[in-house]
């Protein structure tokens, strides 16, 4: 508990957007209001569904489904939640962590299915480069408040980039996945076990896509992924 009290107190005490006075979680009323939720969204692939559309996953989902058994995406990749980001990952605003952390943690607490909790917490890992450089693995950081909230194991351990992939934009379906083939390499078994992974941003997927196959490969039951943002899709 004390623990906790602790953490809390490490929260800024003013809005992390806008400087003025914070409510619990980090930001202000008028930011939190503001915010782009992304409620209305298929099920498998987290991409938004046209307002009115009854809730379920898209007819591609569910003729094709994705390596992912769910995806909940907290909020749209759009302003401000593209700045917070941004200034988490390249301007050393750790502070900003718990802050996603928390949002995302009110997004599942409303919108995931009444499933069992996952065994294990594992956060999409950098390549050990990219964590040299930036000193923290945001996603990890951002985990953190939900393995806390809902005592979850969180094991970043499990899963490692062992090469960096180059970018992906500008590449179509195919070429992502063979970019990102042999990317990733899981620690040990994984046989039964209920996963969910932690991600800041998801673009297009491919990156989960390829850590869900990795992990169902090493027996995992059923693999969800939690992010905190989403961009937009390409337009059909
Ligand atoms: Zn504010
Ligand atoms: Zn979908």
């Amino acid at each position: 508990m004390v623990y906790h009290w602790l953490l809390d107190r490490l929260l800024p005490e003013r809005c992390a957007l806008c400087a003025a006075p914070a409510a619990p979680g980090g930001l202000c009323p008028g930011c939190r209001r503001d915010l782009p939720w992304l409620a209305h969204a298929c099920p498998r692939c987290a991409r938004p569904l046209p307002p009115g559309a009854p809730s379920g996953p898209f007819g591609a989902c569910q003729r094709q489904p994705p390596a992912l058994d769910a995806c909940i995406a907290a909020l749209a990749y759009e302003l401000p939640v593209d700045r917070m980001v941004q200034l988490l990952k390249f301007h050393g605003r750790l502070d900003l962590a718990p802050v996603l952390g928390r949002l995302l943690a009110e997004a599942l607490a409303e919108r995931r299915p009444p499933w069992p909790w996952p065994d294990l917490l594992l956060p999409v890992p950098l390549h050990r480069r990219r964590l040299h450089q930036r000193g923290y693995n945001q996603a990890l950081e951002i985990a953190r408040p939900l393995a806390r909230r809902w005592h979850l194991a969180l094991a970043p351990q499990r899963v490692r980039r062992c090469r960096p992939t180059p970018p992906q934009s500008g590449l179509d379906a195919r070429a992502r996945r063979v970019n990102l083939r042999g990317a990733f390499r899981v620690q040990g078994r994984l046989d039964g076990l209920n996963l969910a992974l932690v991600d800041d941003v998801m673009t297009t997927g491919s990156t989960l896509d390829a850590l869900a196959r990795a992990l169902r490969r090493r027996g995992a039951r059923r693999v969800e992924a939690w992010v905190c943002a989403r961009t937009p899709p390409p337009g059909p």
